[in-house]
């Protein structure tokens, strides 16, 4: 891709409106575009991110055996009149009517949809556990939407939803998904914290936030920092190692305000290992038994009755998380975004120096191009007539983690080469397409 013919439009200054980094950067380089207050269009730059950050999250998904489904948008209101959430949910479900006067809703999440697919079909515990999934914009008319994408009104969500026949089946279950966003924001290069949730005014047992640090967050968070040091790399998916790895997450202390308590918080964390900051909440998982499946009346035969299924919902931000890796990652004082290259919208870029009357160096480029191509390494070519510092300027702003530059001092096969915020070095290009693609694995 060349810069000159890419849709990536950047503005000079940044906007005046935006009042935290990520939301700054996103408008600044062109990756989201708001239609209305808290509605966005995304552009080349934002959808790739969001792109790779979805094929991760589902990567992740399927590694743990949950099948991938598509549900609609939009959605009738007969069965969240079934669940009794049509009136529960207020202001911010999106009513709508059709042409026959039929009351419909743009989905702010799935549960009774999914459990209406579930009791159509599944007749038997021996179809158990049936876990599913699906990624798909979701709205819910926020009172105020702020902080761009990560506070809005239509975002992109991956939710899944678990049956199960009894508890401890269905703490297997839950245990697997938290497993699996562990896994999940690691790839992502985020550390996030599973930190104990309030479960909401019905009952239910069991929630987790994943949180990742962050001074903007609208989460307050109370921890003991020894949670950072907790590995997972071994747990293995069977019901003793999973429950052993929430054991070790949840010795120590970790929520949120809404369940903070001083005096615990006192009894529990000794001062030096006190962490009192603030997150950004990026993944919600729940276990509520058969709040829905009793209502909606979901049962499977079990050794002669009817017992209906126990049930839980795991959701990721899909959209919001493109927000929170810059809030982690963008250093706005250097004006710097490292984007992991995981999810970076490019992986490489070449920048040549180009005189209007001497194309030498972008041949040069192209050439390169060529090799980076066969060696399944995404890349933009700056190929416009900009000084070479303000291209430079520009692309670290854009984050792409690779740069070859291609002035006049170049020889033969060697190039000037840096990985963002890092010194430049003069590399041949055997050894850059190593460094580079040593750094995908
Ligand atoms: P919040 O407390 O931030 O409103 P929530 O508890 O309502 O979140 P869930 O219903 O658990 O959120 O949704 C799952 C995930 O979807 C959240 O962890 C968050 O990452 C994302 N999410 C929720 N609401 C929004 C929103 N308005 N804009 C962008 N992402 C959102
Ligand atoms: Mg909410």
């Amino acid at each position: 891709m060349y810069f000159s013919k890419s849709f990536i439009p950047i503005l000079k200054n940044n906007p005046t409106e935006a009042k935290i980094k990520s939301h700054q950067l996103m408008l600044r380089i062109g990756m989201i575009k708001q239609s209305a207050a808290g509605i966005y269009s995304w552009l080349p730059l934002g959808f790739k991110v969001m792109k790779k950050i979805e094929q991760i999250v589902r990567e992740e998904q399927d590694r743990i055996g949950v099948q991938e489904i598509l549900m609609p948008t939009i959605q009738s209101s007969e069965i969240w009149k079934e669940s009794g959430r049509y009136e529960d949910y207020g202001e911010e479900m999106l009513r709508i009517k059709d042409r026959q006067n039929r009351e419909m809703l743009y989905g702010p999440t799935n549960e009774e949809l999914i459990t209406d697919i579930f009791r159509n079909s599944i007749k038997s515990y021996k179809s158990l556990p049936q876990l599913l999934y699906h990624i798909q914009w979701k709205f819910r008319d926020e009172l105020r939407p702020r902080f761009g994408i990560m506070r809005c009104r239509e975002f992109y969500m991956k939710d899944a939803y678990s049956f199960d026949i009894n508890d401890e089946e269905a703490f297997f279950s839950y245990n697997k998904f938290f497993l699996s966003y562990l896994r999940t924001f690691k790839r992502l290069n985020l550390s996030a914290i599973p930190m104990a949730a309030d479960t909401g005014p019905i009952g239910g047992n069991l929630s987790h936030e994943f949180i990742i640090l962050a001074e903007t967050g609208e989460s307050k968070i109370y921890t003991d920092k020894r949670i950072f040091e907790v590995k997972s790399d071994d747990t293995k998916i069977e019901k003793k190692s999973l429950s052993d790895l929430r054991k070790n997450y949840e010795k120590f202390y970790a929520v949120t305000d809404e369940k903070f308590d001083k005096k615990e918080f006192d009894e529990k964390v000794s001062d030096e290992f006190k962490v009192n900051t603030k997150g950004i909440e990026v993944g919600h998982i729940f276990y509520f038994g058969d709040k829905y499946s009793r209502p909606m009346n979901a049962t499977v035969d079990f050794q002669g009755k009817k017992e209906f299924v126990k049930m839980g919902s795991y959701g990721v931000g899909v959209s919001r998380l493109v927000g929170a890796i810059i809030e982690a990652k963008y250093d706005d004082k250097n004006e710097i975004m490292k984007w992991p290259i995981s999810v970076s919208p490019y992986e490489c870029v070449i920048i040549p120096l180009i005189n209007k009357n001497d194309k030498s160096n972008l041949e040069k480029a192209n050439n390169i191009s060529k090799i980076l191509k066969s060696s399944n390494i995404d890349f933009i070519i700056d190929d416009t007539d900009e000084n070479f510092s303000s291209k430079i300027k520009k692309f670290n702003l854009i984050g792409i983690p690779f740069q070859i530059m291609i002035g006049n001092k170049n020889e033969g096969n060697t190039f000037e080469f840096k990985e963002i915020g890092n010194e430049t070095q003069i590399l041949d290009i055997g050894k850059i397409i190593e460094i580079i693609k040593t750094s995908k694995k």
